[in-house]
């Protein structure tokens, strides 16, 4: 297993910075119990001006927000000073390049009723680029993604992970790199932790919200096909649709934009190299390295 601390780690825990490894929560928390607690997964980056910048810092913190708004956790913090907060814990971890790792947390309560306290912690450790270019390997989960109806699906939810972790680990016992999750309709959502993108005939592709965690990576693609002029649209589809197009990709904060080498071990139609795709992934790594922009063009 990989270690994300040691003796020297700090932590951010309830208004201090504490040493990871001297850190303690409830064992009777009802997050602990029944999964009830939300969350971000937030990456920053070393600049090219040499900086440290957190990729999107508003739109994760503002996510953990109406997470926790959506589950009914008590939250009485501003993104502006969680913002603040986890660039100290990246400064006191000498860490630029690191994942983040936000958690809202409830306290001791084995009942269902609602708390009038939240907890929060926020970790970070060293991630770095994922470099080379490994096409993923992807297969049909026989796991579908929660019904909508039964969670708020758009919150990040501790518990909603278990869905993830089943059809992650199922994927990989057959041999595949990761699951490609279909909705209760059946048609493609997304992956354990990303959302999904398909390119045909120079045009990207991806599931609408629905039934889907509407990604801030997603949302970035968004941004860049704007800025290459690639057409862009959402519709519901199905994986034996998928197995037709060009090419596809996952895209989440921590996998950035990773393309697939098939689906269902149906290869796709173009050279990743040849893809509009390609483009897109390396926009995303230009973008996430991107100075600071200091004052508006005129
Ligand atoms: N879907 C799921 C289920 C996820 O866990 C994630 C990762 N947070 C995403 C999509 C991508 O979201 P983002 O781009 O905001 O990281």
């Amino acid at each position: 297993m990989a270690s994300y601390y040691n003796n020297e780690t700090i932590l951010y825990l309830n208004g201090e910075y504490v040493r990871a490894a001297e850190a303690k929560m409830d064992y009777y928390s009802q997050s602990f119990h029944y999964g009830y607690a939300v969350f971000e997964g937030i990456r920053s980056y070393r600049t090219a001006d040499g900086e440290t910048k957190i990729f999107k810092a508003t739109e994760h913190y503002d996510r953990l927000k109406n997470s926790a708004i959506a589950l009914n956790l008590p939250y009485h913090w501003t993104t502006g000073e969680l913002i603040d907060i986890t660039y100290e814990v990246l400064k006191r971890n000498n860490l630029q390049n690191a994942y983040i790792r936000p958690v809202v947390y409830a306290p001791a309560n084995m009942s269902f009723v609602v708390n009038e306290q939240s907890f929060i912690v926020i970790e970070v450790w060293e991630m770095g680029l994922f470099l080379g270019e490994k096409l993923l390997r992807v297969i049909t989960s026989s796991f579908q993604r929660p019904n909508p109806k039964g969670f708020k699906i758009e919150a990040k939810a501790n518990g909603h992970y278990v869905n993830s972790i089943l059809a992650s680990q199922e994927a990989k016992a057959k041999g595949y790199d990761e699951a490609l999750l279909t909705d209760i309709n059946g048609y493609v959502a997304e992956g354990p932790g990303a959302n999904m993108f398909y390119e045909k005939d120079g045009k990207l592709y991806t599931p609408p919200a629905g039934n889907i965690l509407p990604g801030i990576t997603r949302a970035t693609v968004f941004e860049i096909c704007e800025e290459l002029n690639i057409p862009v649209e959402e519709k519901l589809f199905t994986t034996a649709e998928v197995q037709e197009m060009d090419a596809a990709f996952f895209c989440g904060t921590a996998a950035e934009i990773i393309g697939w080498e098939s689906l269902d071990d149906v290869r796709f139609k173009l050279d990743w190299n040849d893809t509009l795709s390609k483009k897109v992934k390396e926009a995303y790594s230009a973008k996430v390295i991107e100075a600071e922009v200091m004052s508006e063009a005129v």
